[in-house]
């Protein structure tokens, strides 16, 4: 997830982050923390539809993902951010299940989000809405311009997803960020990393991750 991730955030970040906190007035510093709380999530629910629809066949994994990217995932809504907010900004009664994708871990995902960011929750909502087509898309484009084709993206998600987030989101994404480190396992791993991923200080410019005491983004050069 880490590798996945560090990309999205690296060559979207910056702005994806702006355009969010544009369109829902929110800071953008909170906008990029929400990135990878987000994008974990997806990349865990089409583990998850792998594991269903294909079970251990490779070809029926990998059609199950492409099917998926098909509907859901334009590489083009990438070029357009601001135009793709602003649509679904508008949405009345936003789905943070995405159909199947998310389930019910959508609402707990919200929920979560809600709290921890101190947003309400249909805000937290459509940004889980909101999000999920551009990851999806980066992850059409790595499939089709990356050159990593369509059994690449499925081996991706093997390794970078972890469907396990599904099944306990508020305690996989929050536990630790709330001060409590009692379920050690967590700290190890996919998960390991995902939480480091989303405490790492990030360059609200660009997206970049930086360390803590530095005064300018050594990516993009943006004071800190
Ligand atoms: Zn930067």
């Amino acid at each position: 997830m880490a590798d996945f991730l560090e990309e999205f955030l690296k060559q979207y970040g910056g702005d994806v982050s702006k355009q969010l906190s544009s369109t829902l007035g929110i800071k953008q510093e909170t906008a990029l923390e929400m990135i990878p709380v987000v994008a974990p999530m997806i990349l865990g629910g089409l583990k998850r539809q792998m594991e269903q629809h294909g079970g251990s066949d490779e070809q029926a994994r990998a059609d199950r993902v492409n099917h998926i990217l098909n509907k859901y995932g334009r590489a083009s809504v990438l070029d357009h951010v601001g135009q793709e907010f602003q649509a679904k900004a508008g949405i009345r009664k936003p789905d943070p299940r995405l159909g199947g994708l998310l389930g019910d871990s959508g609402v707990q995902a919200a929920d979560a989000m809600s709290s921890r960011f101190n947003i309400d929750k249909g805000t937290a909502m459509k940004i889980i809405v909101m999000l999920a087509p551009l990851i999806l898309g980066a992850l059409s484009q790595k499939r089709d311009t990356g050159g990593v084709g369509q059994k690449g993206i499925a081996a991706l998600i093997d390794q970078d997803g972890d469907d396990q987030i599904l099944d306990d989101v508020a305690g996989m994404l929050f536990q630790r960020l709330m001060g409590s480190d009692s379920r050690s396992r967590k700290d190890t791993g996919v998960l390991g990393s995902l939480l480091g991923q989303i405490m790492q200080p990030r360059c609200p410019q660009c997206g970049s991750s930086v360390e803590k005491g530095m005064k300018f983004c050594p990516e993009c050069g943006r004071r800190l």
